[in-house]
């Protein structure tokens, strides 16, 4: 018998989703990660979850519609990790005309359910705190409903519920071979150590890497239309200082017709995103071109009275994921997903792109691909909360205040980034403490022994990077010498966990 129902390579949105869902309905699933979890484009989204309001023009009304509902079903079972915003639209008399605007807006509001988020409104700039950042030309601006959510967190946390669920999650873990008969026998090297598992199915996540592991690990050969059909697209935004005191999410017209989104990020910073282009090279190392910077601060400072230039940007955001149709203006960024199997020929689910917003849906249909091999239960996602995520979006406030009524000692931003990130579970890493020296040693102005801890003990973390970038953004504030201490601090609590385990 195999060891595993489903192997799973890759622990990007696309892999943890899949191991989740699967674990739920009773598979005995292995996710193997060859670095941290969400290292790749998962990590480099733009952050949205939405119904993709260019998608209107492009006339994929029924595409919108399934995104909107996807978006729902988010605000309900991360109601930590999503949060609800007023997108605003300052209408340009050089790009579509407002009518046009107002009238896509009035659409979106049909396709979304009218329950959760209120409609789209129009906005009179020169008397509205949107207008403040914006230049003086801008009178009319369309404001709608759409969310915004920590993309690697949710990688992280979909994981721990996967987990939760009896998967197993090996990061560190690359696997360097995969053997097909009646079950796949995998070879990986875990952290330095060669180990062999076999399963009855196995998934290729891996994003960028896809093309590279069905050739070199599964040794599957490349087909000629294939290649023509799909390329790694690298995807980037900017990190600058916060150019905005609202809580909105600027959309920008630019002059190619694309859509620049400006959110806040992490309350002292601005992300603006996004552009993207052919990639070719090392998915693990997608640097941003100066051509690209360039072209995101030029959208910015259309808009915004504060100009910015690449001197300003105190971070890049960039991945590379694959997609269809590379070679068109606009590479397609659906999902593409091929489902292989035969007498003797152990099933093999191929998956990679899509967006972050149908990514719990993407997951589910992949794994109802299995339904003739295995028996499992039903569809379920849809439904339950994820780690620390059990109460209404409606209430997320009412958590920062009960978070700071308990702990006194937080600050109401501290509050708020703890209850964004754990949710519920923030009790499990503030538990009884007083003040803050209970919670062991700081590492610059937010970060605690305690949190460091229970992120290494539940979330996989290893390094100090995994923390300060991707379970956090705290890397963005992190002075040198609490970085060192950080990673002082790291070593010795792992050798804790490892000794504790045994
Ligand atoms: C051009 C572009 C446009 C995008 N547009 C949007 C958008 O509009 N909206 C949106 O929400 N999102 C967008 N995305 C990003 C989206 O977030 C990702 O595509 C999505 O998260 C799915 O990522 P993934 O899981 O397929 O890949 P990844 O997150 O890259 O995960 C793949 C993982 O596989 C691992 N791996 C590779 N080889 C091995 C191996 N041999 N063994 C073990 N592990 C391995 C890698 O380390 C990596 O972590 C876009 C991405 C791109 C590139």
């Amino acid at each position: 018998m195999a060891d595993y129902d489903l192997a799973i390579i890759g622990g990007g949105l696309n892999g943890v989703s899949i191991a989740r869902d699967a674990a739920g309905r009773g598979l005995r699933v292995i996710l193997l990660e060859q670095g941290d979890l969400g290292t790749g484009a998962s990590s480099a989204s733009p952050r949205l979850v939405h119904g993709d309001l260019a998608g209107l023009e492009r006339r994929h009304f029924l595409r919108v519609r399934a995104a909107l509902a996807e978006r729902d079903i988010w605000l309900r079972i991360a109601p930590h990790l999503v949060r609800p915003m007023r997108f605003a639209i300052p209408a340009h008399a050089d790009e579509r005309p407002a009518w046009q605007l107002r009238s896509w807006l009035l659409l979106y509001d049909r396709l979304a359910s009218r329950a959760h988020l209120p409609g789209s409104a129009t906005v009179d700039v020169t008397h509205h705190p949107i207008g403040n950042p914006l230049k003086r030309p801008f009178g009319t601006a369309f404001e709608y409903s759409d969310c915004v959510v920590d993309d690697s967190r949710l990688v992280v946390l979909t994981a721990v519920d996967a987990a939760a669920r009896g998967a197993a999650i090996r990061t560190g873990a690359r696997c360097t071979r995969a053997e097909r008969g009646e079950t796949w026998r995998l070879v990986t090297i875990d952290r330095g150590h060669r180990q062999v598992v076999t399963a009855r199915a196995l998934v290729n996540a891996t994003g960028a890497w896809s093309a590279t592991v069905a050739e070199t690990v599964l040794r599957q050969l490349p087909s000629k239309p294939d290649n023509a059909r799909f390329g790694v697209v690298q995807m980037s935004q900017i990190v600058v200082r916060r150019l905005f005191d609202t809580d909105n999410v600027y959309v920008f017209q630019n002059t190619d017709r694309r859509l620049i989104f400006a959110s806040p990020y992490e309350r002292d910073f601005t992300l603006i995103g996004t552009v993207g282009h052919a990639f070719k090279g090392d998915p693990a190392i997608v640097a941003m071109a100066a051509g690209d910077v360039a072209y995101l601060c030029d959208a910015a400072n259309r808009y915004f009275r504060e100009r910015i230039e690449a001197v300003d940007v105190v971070r890049t955001v960039s991945g590379a994921n694959m997609v269809m149709n590379p070679a068109s203006k606009r590479p397609a960024r659906d999902a593409a997903m091929s489902f292989d199997h035969g007498r003797r020929k152990a099933p093999l689910i191929t998956i990679f792109g899509g967006d972050v917003t149908t990514s719990r849906l993407r997951a589910e249909k992949a794994v109802s691909r299995l339904t003739p091999f295995y028996p499992m239960s039903a569809r379920w996602t849809a439904k339950a909360p994820l780690p620390g995520g059990d109460f209404a979006f409606g209430r997320f406030e009412n958590e920062v205040d009960e978070a700071r009524a308990r702990w006194r000692f937080l600050s109401e931003e501290q509050a708020r980034r703890l209850v964004s990130s754990y949710g519920l579970n923030v009790r499990a890493i503030l538990g009884e403490a007083r003040d803050r020296g209970d919670l062991g040693p700081a590492f610059g102005p937010e970060l605690t022994g305690a949190e460091v801890r229970y992120l290494m003990k539940h979330e996989w973390a290893r390094f100090p990077d995994d923390i300060l970038w991707r379970r956090s953004k705290l890397g963005l504030t992190m002075p040198a010498a609490g970085r060192e201490a950080l990673a002082a601090f790291m070593t010795t609590a792992a050798a804790e966990l490892t000794c504790g385990a045994h």
